[in-house]
């Protein structure tokens, strides 16, 4: 018998890896449903299906430089054999959005503006600083004294993207480079993953609201308003639920409501092993299935996730920095995953401990942490003072380090692997 069946259940848990964990949470999410947006209104949205080229780009013939539209042929030959210097005779000029009116022939050409469509015949733009008349508009003939290789400065028809290409994947998220290939294909309407519904639920007897003053034993329900700036970074819409004091009985009608009336709910605070950790409470007589109970990881341990009625809650830690760490962790994979995003978990790569850590934990630890470059590698240095319950070390983080469980500390300059931390990234 084991020595501690005695004990109730929230000191029964067995943990599970963080992997593991954001594993079973994004098994538990469904991709969500599309909605169609103007585009102005697409900015950061995911899109709910590959996006095709509906035609070429660019659509026509142009020219990449201000320069005189020629014949290859017509130039001089490109050995260094001082050839005569072509004079050819400029037919029109021709600007953006004008289509020529007259083909270039044998010695002839016509001026050219970047953008512009490339007369018949012409091959090749050789731009104004290689010929005698680029301050001259209105030259009748120009004189080119070097060889052009052919097709330098013509953009193709196609030459950047085919009709029928795939300009973009189901679950990209749209920013600036999406947006520009949504514009340049007339993509003025585009379907786009709906937004997950967020809810936040705060548990805890001393919350106050940010607007009340401070009285005895009270702080502020800081968790909720930064994690709803954290769900509406990584693409979702925050519904606020404000608090419930510790009590089971209102905590748990808060949370099946809040699970009801969203596709995700995040409660903080309450989940660990103290007398009044009602989340502890609620999830002993769960109306569904418990996906974990305990992470073998700092800050956050207790992070306790379940699902009901196809509904996930993701109970974080009420201690600041855990709940900051739990979010990227966790509900961010959550929301991606509901997003169609291909790649949901955080990326982690190989980085060197800017100074020495010997914090040393059975679990492996994610540390707060600023990253740079430097002697060609990033670098992440710890925020600072890391434990779970501050939260001035979470501002100016922009990554996780991952300490993993060791014998003895870190020392300076020792690889470890970071998390970016990537909401508002284009990822
Ligand atoms: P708990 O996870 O409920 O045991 O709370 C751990 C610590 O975090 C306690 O010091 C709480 O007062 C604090 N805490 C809990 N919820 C919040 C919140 N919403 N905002 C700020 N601090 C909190
Ligand atoms: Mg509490």
């Amino acid at each position: 018998m084991s020595g501690d069946a005695g004990l109730p259940a929230r000191f029964r848990r067995r943990a599970v890896t963080p992997d593991e964990a954001c594993l079973r949470i994004v098994k538990a999410v469904l991709p969500l449903e599309a909605e169609t947006v103007p585009l102005p209104e697409a900015w950061g949205r995911a899109l709910a299906s590959d996006v095709t080229a509906p035609h070429a780009y660019p659509p026509f013939r142009r020219s990449a430089m201000d320069g005189y539209a020629v014949r290859a042929e017509d130039l001089p030959s490109d050995r260094a054999d001082g050839s005569a210097p072509a004079v050819l005779r400029v037919m029109e000029s021709v600007p953006a959005g004008k289509v020529p009116s007259r083909p270039v022939g044998p010695g002839q050409a016509s001026r050219v503006m970047t953008g512009a469509m490339l007369p018949e015949g012409a091959d090749t733009v050789v731009m104004l600083e290689m010929t005698d008349a680029g301050d001259r508009p209105d030259a009748d003939t120009v004189r080119i004294g070097k060889a052009v290789p052919r097709g330098r400065n013509v953009s193709d028809i196609g030459s950047e993207i085919k009709a029928g290409d795939r300009i973009a994947e189901e679950g990209r998220r749209i920013g600036p480079g999406e947006t520009a290939l949504l514009a340049a294909f007339g993509l003025s309407r585009v379907s786009v993953v709906r937004r997950p519904r967020v809810g936040v639920l705060s548990t805890g007897s001393e919350l106050l609201e940010v607007h009340e003053p401070l009285a005895p034993g009270k702080i502020r329900n800081t968790n909720a308003w930064m994690l709803a700036g954290m769900i509406r970074d990584a693409g979702g819409e925050p519904v606020l639920y404000g608090r419930v004091p510790d009590e089971s009985r209102r905590a748990q009608a808060a949370i099946y409501r809040g699970l009801s009336e969203c596709d995700l709910l995040l409660t903080t605070g309450g989940v660990s092993v103290g007398d009044h950790d009602v989340l502890a409470e609620v999830v002993s007589s769960w109306r569904g299935e418990v996906l974990f109970d305990k992470v073998a990881m700092r800050p956050g341990s207790p992070t306790t996730a379940a699902v009901s009625d196809g509904k996930l809650l993701i109970a974080l830690s009420g201690n600041p920095g855990a709940c900051f760490v739990g979010f990227h962790l966790f509900a961010a994979p959550a929301i991606r995953a509901m997003l169609r995003c291909a790649q949901p978990l955080m990326p982690k790569y190989p980085a060197r401990c800017a100074e020495a850590w010997l914090k040393i934990n059975a679990y492996p630890r994610y540390i707060r942490s600023r990253t740079e470059f430097r002697e060609g590698s990033l670098w992440a240095r710890p925020a600072g003072n890391d434990q779970s319950g501050l939260m001035a070390t979470i501002a100016g983080t922009d990554a996780l380090m991952v300490v993993p469980p060791l014998k003895e500390g870190l020392e300076a300059g020792a690889w470890v692997q970071v998390m970016p931390l990537r909401e508002g990234g284009w990822l």
